[in-house]
């Protein structure tokens, strides 16, 4: 089956040219993206939204306009073997993922995508021949609506110099940049070829950001209920423990009648004063609670957040810690 506009030795060899070889994910990544490409309205101006980093970008740059480079393609690392398309201004598209399933028909590549025997023993013809005779069967696509907060260019915002390396940096990354924060993976070389200490050692503790914290509850049902109820998700990690996970952080559980070693000298449940940023409008989440049966205490009112202005409704866990949830104020 064709990949796009070429047929699959043309793309196999457009690949290698690329690529350095024609890796067997960049061929199903054509396919991905041909597919997605192909059920988009003629003419859309679209953007790629990729989940991995392997292959499947070089895939997207190889068919389409969209390249790291130019930001037409964000690359956001979910760990799937999965693409989007979508319109620039709207967001709306289709995701192109695996269909499991469906490659269960296909021995070599089923092993080969599920890694379940060494490379040397894979047999890379075949692995070749099952990938053009699948084709996209082994795809499958939704209709998708990609989050505003991707959509258009994005405005970096200021930048400046940094004060500890003297590069130039956007500042909303913090007071000093992200190299300097210790997060580049290199260490510069003095003439002699000494690493020269990074940075971050002769500053003071930098703080990024929060990672977790954790909560001391007397009922684990209830609070997953009302947590649950405004929006957190449970996740279970660890020996049996539990988290209330939402965006990029979570909330570590611990009962008050079984603490953890070590936790806090007073950890005791119904102290805790917590604010959540929403996406949701507060409206929207006012019904939702009033549906819920959940009471509100106080609001909306306007309160300065961590980074700025927003407003807050408040209300109790069934600990009784006071919980805010706020919407930012643009
Ligand atoms: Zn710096």
């Amino acid at each position: 089956m064709n990949i796009g506009p070429y047929s699959f030795e043309e793309f196999k060899a457009r690949a290698k040219e690329f690529h350095g070889y024609p890796a067997p994910g960049l061929i199903l990544g054509g396919y991905m993206v041909a597919m997605a490409q192909k059920a988009l309205p003629e003419g859309t101006l679209f953007e790629a939204l990729v989940e991995t980093k392997k292959c499947l970008p070089d895939a997207v740059q190889l068919l389409t306009l969209c390249s790291a480079g130019n930001n037409w393609m964000k690359v956001i690392n979910l760990g799937r073997y999965a693409v989007s398309l979508y319109d620039k201004y709207s967001g709306v598209g289709y995701r192109v993922h695996l269909d499991m399933e469906a490659i269960e028909k296909f021995s070599e590549i089923r092993s080969w995508l599920l890694k379940d025997k060494p490379k040397r023993e894979q047999d890379t013809d075949k692995l070749f021949r099952q990938l053009e005779e699948a084709g996209d069967s082994i795809l499958r696509m939704n209709p998708v609506k990609v989050d505003e907060s991707l959509l258009g260019h994005s405005h970096m915002g200021p930048v400046a110099a940094c004060p500890e390396c003297g590069e130039a940096y956007p500042v909303a990354d913090g007071d000093i940049c992200l190299g300097c924060l210790g997060n580049a993976p290199f260490a510069l070389l003095s003439p002699d070829g000494r690493p020269s200490e990074p940075v971050e050692k002769k500053a003071s503790i930098r703080v990024s950001r929060l990672d977790h914290l954790v909560l001391t509850v007397r009922s684990l049902d209830k609070t997953l209920d009302f947590y649950r109820t405004i929006g957190m998700r449970e996740i279970r990690f660890g020996e049996g423990r539990t988290a209330l996970a939402f965006g990029k952080q979570k909330i570590n559980l611990q009962e008050e009648d079984s603490p953890r070693t070590p936790s806090a000298a007073e950890a005791r449940a119904g102290s805790a004063d917590l604010c959540f940023v929403v996406k949701t409008p507060l409206p929207d989440v006012m019904a939702l609670l009033k549906e819920a049966g959940i009471a509100l205490l106080l609001g909306p009112v306007e309160r300065t957040g961590a980074t700025g202005k927003i407003v807050s409704i408040y209300l109790r866990d069934p600990d009784g810690n006071l919980v805010e949830l706020s919407n930012t104020v643009p």
